[in-house]
């Protein structure tokens, strides 16, 4: 097993060996041909198991590469740790690309984040409040969105975003690719993956 089996370019290949990930862990090794397959993705696993790997690699080969001013994915988390850190995870797989990305989360001002923007991002995390209130000032442009990723759904619906999250679903376009993340798979969880994901193909670990 190794990654240089998945279909993944050299700089990523790079980036993930300067990591020093040798193996690809059992979501790693499940998740990454389906989602460069353009599959819809529920994936059952819990932080330490290599998740945000799983998905961000992939992710990063199917946006490439720098490209006009719009988002073309948004991945949402509950916190902004966790923002912060998928944030992280981007930074370093994408270090041998041009891709941007930012994360904008609540707690601070939105000036920083506001530049970001503006400047031109490919990737965006964020909480989904942040995302919101970012969108309704007009700093985001939701037309481009190619990809959408919920990381930890089951914590984000136990604290409460469901509303908000609904709000942005009905603002990017229908038609894109969804990942679904959850540690648990509670009815409520089950519920919404039924609803917001498309044929997709259910990877437990
Ligand atoms: P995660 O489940 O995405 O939060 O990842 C848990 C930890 O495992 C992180 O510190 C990752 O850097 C690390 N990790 C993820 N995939 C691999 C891998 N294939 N080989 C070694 N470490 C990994």
């Amino acid at each position: 097993k190794s990654f240089e089996a998945f279909a993944l370019n050299r700089q990523l290949l790079n980036a993930v060996a300067e990591a020093g990930y040798t193996e690809p862990t059992p979501i790693q090794e499940k998740a990454i041909p389906v989602v460069l397959g353009n599959h819809d993705v529920l994936g059952i696993a819990q932080t330490g198991t290599g998740k945000t790997a799983a998905y961000v690699l992939p992710l990063l080969m199917k946006v490439k590469y720098a490209q006009g001013t719009n988002p073309r994915a948004l991945i949402l988390a509950p916190t902004r740790e966790l923002a912060m850190q998928i944030d992280k995870a981007i930074a370093q797989f994408a270090t041998y690309t041009d891709i941007r990305h930012v994360a904008v989360y609540g707690g601070l001002g939105p000036k920083a984040q506001i530049e970001k923007l503006q400047a031109g991002v490919d990737i965006i995390v964020a909480t989904p409040g942040r995302f919101n209130d970012l969108y309704r000032a007009g700093e985001i442009v939701t037309k481009d969105l190619k990809t959408m990723i919920l990381d930890e759904a089951d914590k984000m619906l136990d604290m409460g975003f469901m509303p908000q999250i609904r709000a942005i679903l009905e603002v990017i376009p229908r038609k894109r690719q969804n990942l679904l993340f959850s540690a648990t798979f509670p009815d409520k969880v089950e519920r919404f993956s039924a609803e917001f994901l498309e044929a997709p193909i259910r990877i437990e670990v």
